[in-house]
């Protein structure tokens, strides 16, 4: 069994070597491991969300401020999450590579982009609070059309990552949506009442709510609102990217 598995590793570093890994998302540049990580030049173009943006919501702002403050929205009408950590913003080439994961079929992108998460969330909750890690839920007749929910991919990485039990059955999509594209946040919360359940009590918990994008964060809200009425003692969100503007 020791002599198969030298074997196994010695013969995967000569494939390496005549096939060098490539970027899993623009099949040119080279990367140390396959699968895991993006090229440098993607990487590169990825726009990371950097100050300034809220502190709540990571909403980006654009325009002359300097700091990081609470946004509008989350001052008038404060989110029951507690904070939102996002790799980026939803533009260019972040967005596309999310898109292609989510709607392609490319779901091995699920490993590099949830990397990029779970180093954001190490790095602003270094003490690593969390009991449990749920993915936003894809309703049963989606799920069997996508024949992948993009939400838990991207958790399972960061649940590995971060050493912290990934659960996709406790919280639930109980009937489909539908798309919430081009409506505005409140048109999104009233679509979304009561569509989302959890299968039994949380207790005390600390949970990180997973998604690929947040967009008006109306998702992220009504979920955390479940979760908190389900005994859930804080919850953050954690996403790939942050939309810059409300659609
Ligand atoms: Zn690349
Ligand atoms: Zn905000």
């Amino acid at each position: 069994m020791k002599l198969f598995r030298a074997l196994k590793k010695e013969l995967s570093g000569l494939v390496d070597f005549i096939f060098p890994p490539v970027c899993p998302l623009c099949g040119k540049g080279s990367v140390d491991v396959a699968g895991v990580s993006f090229c440098r030049n993607c990487l590169a173009d990825f726009s990371p969300l950097v100050s300034p943006f809220c502190t709540l919501c990571a909403l980006p702002f654009v325009g002359p401020q300097e700091s990081d403050h609470y946004c509008g929205a989350c001052i008038t009408n404060p989110p029951p999450f507690s904070s939102v950590t996002s790799f980026g913003i939803y533009e260019g080439l972040l967005k596309e590579a999310v898109q292609t994961f989510k709607y392609r079929d490319k779901f091995h992108l699920g490993r590099p982009l949830g990397r990029l998460v779970a180093e954001k969330v190490a790095e602003r909750h270094r003490f690593c609070p969390f009991d449990l890690i749920l993915p936003v839920p894809l309703h049963r007749r989606r799920l069997q059309e996508r024949t992948y929910n993009q939400a838990l991919l991207l958790a399972e990485t960061i649940g590995r990552h971060l050493a912290v039990p990934v659960n996709s059955a406790l919280l639930r999509r109980l009937r489909p949506t539908p798309p919430q594209q081009g409506l505005s946040e409140r048109e999104r919360l009233r679509n979304l009442k009561g569509v989302f359940g959890l299968a039994e009590k949380i207790e005390g918990l600390r949970v990180l709510l997973v998604d690929d994008v947040m967009t008006t964060g109306a998702t992220a809200r009504e979920c955390s609102q479940v979760l908190l009425r389900g005994g859930a003692s804080g919850v953050e969100v954690a996403v790939v990217a942050r939309a810059a503007r409300h659609f």
